[in-house]
């Protein structure tokens, strides 16, 4: 059963080839199992209730192409009465009072929720290294990272622990782990999915989307979730289409742009080979390619590490030891209580975070450091729109390298550098996709494709022909 894609067992299960109950307990059997620690929290009678019901809705047929189907919640989503942590000691004692909308949309289709996602804490880091709850295993290779931020989520679906998993991504957290792991991820345009109850990170960055084998699950699970919500201010007031429909569309005289930047020094060799092959692929399918520029994305490193800390600094001052979360023991005074809850419950990397951008802020510095990363990502969004003039899809790779070891890159700033094809998307407010392409020493390679605002259905479509030509994203780790 778990090799089955999202659109298969909805079928099966239409077909009653086995139920919702079924089909939930093979995959807590499987997360049981499992050692990659892809999960925070597993809510085995929740999920196991939410089959029951959804088992009683296909059998009186008032379920919906995605009802029964299990999937994990990134733990950065609130999920009504189940811990959301984030990632942090500091909502480690979190339940949420309340759904996030995106919980709350995928409950209305009645999906079974198995768990909630291991991840990096508060969605910062490239390797999911930095959750409060320990590094995620690499499917592929255990000694190796996930991805992160998503690295929870990315194991679970490599590893068919779920037919799908959510995600969030603000400078690359769907789309790394996604290629790392050798699974299907898109984060679409801002503005697309709702940021109500998805724990902020960096909000201007800050998008939702899903985690699957393929692009078909991808389009079926952006249904389900995207559209406006009035309880998000910056959600998009904007028509959903059925992305389903588009992945019949023919991408013969599909335009390809090739960003030189994207194949300078610091890509692998054996990355950029699979890349370059899957190009050619493309081309075999009648699309056309041609190199294109974007000259400041060389700049999105140091801009984007500018205005996340920033934004991060001002969305994580509310967990203060008052109203959510850990509290550190007898405080002496009100200034005591913030102090210690904060250094006790927050990370190293939170930290180094919230004081970068806190200084970033500060008055002396903003012009300097916060308006100018603003006046570049400004640049960089430019760069977009006069590549879309030429062209109708933009492709090059997701990261520089495939998976690394754990604890193979002990400094922040080589980190950072994992970011560096995913973060111009996220400052520009572009859908961003990462499907599996191919492998290099036996771990996944994805290729990334950039597409114009509100150009899912492009997206999707590419990455669905493709995945008719090849079958890599078919192909399963070993001993899983
Ligand atoms: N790696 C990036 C960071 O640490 C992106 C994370 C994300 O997309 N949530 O900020």
């Amino acid at each position: 059963m778990h090799t089955l894609s999202v659109a298969e067992l909805s079928k099966s299960l239409k077909n009653k080839e086995f139920s919702a109950v079924e089909l939930t307990q093979h995959y807590l059997d499987r997360i049981n199992r499992s050692d990659l620690n892809a999960f925070i929290t597993v809510t085995d009678e929740l999920a196991l209730s939410q089959a029951r019901e959804a088992d009683a809705k296909l059998a009186n047929g008032s379920g919906s192409v995605l009802t029964g189907i299990p999937f994990a919640q990134k733990d950065i989503f609130c999920t009504k009465g189940v811990k959301t942590s984030a990632g942090s000691k500091i909502l480690d004692p979190f339940i949420s009072p309340y759904d996030a909308t995106l919980s709350h949309k995928l409950n209305i289709e009645n999906m079974v929720m198995l768990g909630k996602t291991n991840m990096d804490e508060f969605a910062m880091g490239s390797s999911n290294e930095n959750s409060f709850y320990g590094p995620v295993k690499n499917p592929w290779n255990k000694k190796m990272v996930p991805g992160g931020s998503s690295g929870g989520s990315a194991a679970a679906v490599a590893g068919r622990l779920s037919p799908f998993a959510t995600g969030t991504d603000t400078g690359g957290s769907i789309r790394q782990p996604s290629s790392l792991c050798g699974i299907t991820g898109i984060k679409p345009t801002y503005g697309r999915v709702s940021r109500y109850g998805m724990i902020a990170y960096a909000s201007s960055l800050d998008q939702a989307g899903p985690m699957t084998q393929t692009a078909e699950d991808a389009a079926l699970i952006l249904n389900a979730i995207a559209g406006f919500d009035e309880k998000d201010s910056t959600s998009a007031p904007r028509d959903v289409p059925d992305y389903t429909k588009s992945l019949r569309d023919s991408i013969k005289s599909l335009k390809i742009g090739i960003p030189k930047e994207f194949f300078l020094e610091g890509l692998d060799s054996s990355v950029e080979k699979v890349i370059t092959e899957s190009m050619k692929e493309f081309e075999a399918m009648g699309a056309k390619l041609q190199e294109i520029s974007l000259p400041n994305s060389t700049y999105a490193i140091p801009t984007y590490y500018i205005v996340a800390p920033c934004e991060c600094s001002s969305n994580l001052s509310r967990l203060d030891g008052v109203r959510y979360g850990y509290r550190c023991k007898d405080p002496k005074d009100l200034n005591d209580l913030y102090l210690r809850s904060r250094s006790e419950g927050f990370g190293d990397e939170v930290k180094r975070r919230i004081m970068i951008g806190t200084y970033a802020l500060s008055a002396g510095y903003y012009d300097a450091y916060y308006l100018k990363a603003q006046k570049v990502r400004h640049l960089i969004s430019e760069d977009f729109k006069r590549a879309f003039k030429k062209v109708d899809i933009i492709m090059g790779p997701v990261s520089p390298t495939t998976a690394f070891e754990l604890g193979a890159i002990k400094d922040p700033v080589s980190m950072y550098l994992a970011d560096i094809y995913t973060l111009s998307a996220n400052l520009a407010g572009l859908p961003g996709m990462s499907i599996p392409a191919g492998f290099s020493n036996n771990l996944p390679v994805g290729l990334q494709m950039i597409g114009n605002y509100w150009s899912e259905e492009v997206l999707l479509n590419a990455a669905h022909q493709f995945q008719t030509q090849t079958d890599w994203h078919s192909v399963l780790p070993e001993n899983i």
